[in-house]
């Protein structure tokens, strides 16, 4: 089997499955299970007989799956039952008016969203309605069902991001659901960008996460879209009526998003890879701002022929590691963004051992303020030493004993280099 005319690694086993990956033997195979690990199967010898290529591992794991929050049986949110009770109950809509809006539940269970009042009732039930993936199995995303609250007035849709395995890769579509659990319009993710030759994208797109910004209790959510085949990937606003507006183009994948700040002067924050330069990535947008693309740089071939023509507000390389290069991985992945009252974080893995390597931190305006090297640096780089992947010893490392430094870029100012000091296991601060 080879789609380049070049042998591909192959494992044959769960076991040399889960050594690859190096995670145990269930993590693997629920993984596989829910978050579409892409593991294939032997035709004829039942569920047993499975392989993976290493090649598509690797691309599972740069998509930052692995690191994905695990998901619940079920997944509860709050659910605004004002309006969705009162549309089902019937003659009970005056009375359910009359009462404070009970808290309530949108759940996932296997192929059908539930929404619950706050004693656990039944409101609605909708079934998905797809067909069944080549092993039969399909894979929601729960952590994507949501209400969105289009109008601001306590009347929610509910938004729900499906996701499918095919072949390798998965698919996704974005499902809306109206106030009484109505299919109201369905959006198969897609990007409106030519590549460097001018030619489109293979029609071939994934919704990698989901945010929701609020002004004046009118929400809005936003996505972020990267092609399956290729590096393009870009932020879309999503209209009320099904529509996505491109808002941001990026060289490579966006797979994190933030909201940063309340109402009209909200912002955007997004972690990824930026494949032009071969670095983590971070951008800030403002949720007002006219569609705007990455600055230009690194190898023509990483460029859209049809872009915004605006500029985000900030833009950020992060560092490259030893470790990552240790391991002839181009670039370390960011798995986590989190976004807290005074700053933001991204967390950076080394994709070959997926062990957390540095946490940096922002304040709310992407500002570095510092970074800090995970407990699990000393131990890994102890082990690459041995395997004769890292060529010194922790004390005479450059990685872990001085400033790192990044590069950013604003519209004003272009790029600038900027040292962050670093916190380390043996130097904490
Ligand atoms: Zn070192």
């Amino acid at each position: 089997m080879s789609t380049d005319g070049k042998t591909r690694e192959r494992l044959s086993s769960w076991k040399e499955i889960a050594v690859y990956l190096r995670v145990d033997l269930k993590t693997a195979q629920r993984w596989e299970a829910r978050r579409g690990l892409p593991v294939r199967r032997v035709p004829g010898e039942g569920r047993r007989a499975v392989f993976a290529f290493q090649d598509e591992l690797d691309q599972w794991l740069a998509r930052g799956h692995a690191n994905r929050e695990e998901p619940a049986r079920t997944t509860r949110r709050a659910w605004w039952m004002a309006g969705a009770a009162s549309f089902t109950a019937g003659l009970g809509v005056w009375i359910w008016q009359r009462r404070p809006p009970p808290a309530g539940i949108l759940e996932l269970q296997g192929r059908e969203i539930v929404a619950r009042d706050s004693r656990g009732g039944e409101i609605w039930r909708h079934r998905l309605d797809f067909p069944p993936g080549p092993h039969g199995d399909d894979y929601p995303m729960e952590r994507f069902l949501r209400p969105v609250d289009w109008r601001g007035n306590g009347h929610p849709d509910a938004l729900f991001i499906h996701r499918q395995q095919r072949d390798v890769i998965g698919t996704t579509e974005l499902i809306c659901l109206d106030p009484r659990g109505q299919l109201r319009w369905r959006w198969r993710p897609a990007l409106d960008l030519m590549d460097f030759n001018g030619e489109p994208f293979e029609h071939e797109w994934s919704i990698q996460d989901m945010v929701v910004t609020r002004v004046d209790g009118r929400e809005t959510p936003w996505v972020s879209v990267t092609n399956n085949l290729r590096w393009s990937s870009g932020v879309c606003r999503i209209t009320e009526d099904g529509r996505a507006e491109l808002r941001f183009a990026n060289f490579g994948y966006v797979l994190h998003l933030g909201v940063v700040g309340d109402g009209r002067d909200s912002m955007l924050a997004m972690s990824g890879i930026n494949n032009a330069f071969n670095r983590p990535c971070l951008a800030m947008i403002g949720s007002s701002d006219p569609p705007s693309t990455a600055p230009a740089g690194g190898p023509a071939r990483y460029r859209y022929t049809s872009a915004p023509a605006g500029s985000p507000r900030l833009y950020m390389l992060l560092p490259n590691s030893e470790f990552n290069l240790a391991k002839g991985k181009p670039y370390p992945i960011p798995k986590r963004m989190p976004v807290r009252s005074e700053t933001v974080a991204v967390e950076l893995y080394d994709p070959a051992s997926l062990e957390l390597l540095y946490t940096w931190e922002f304040d709310l305006g992407m500002q570095p303020l510092k970074v800090r090297a995970s407990s699990e640096t000393l131990a890994l780089h102890r082990l690459y030493e041995r395997e004769g992947a890292l060529g010194h010893p922790i004390d005479a490392c450059d990685e872990l004993n001085r400033p790192h430094s990044v590069r950013l870029w604003t519209p004003a100012g272009g790029w600038s280099e900027r040292a962050v000091s670093l916190a380390t296991p043996m130097n904490t601060d």
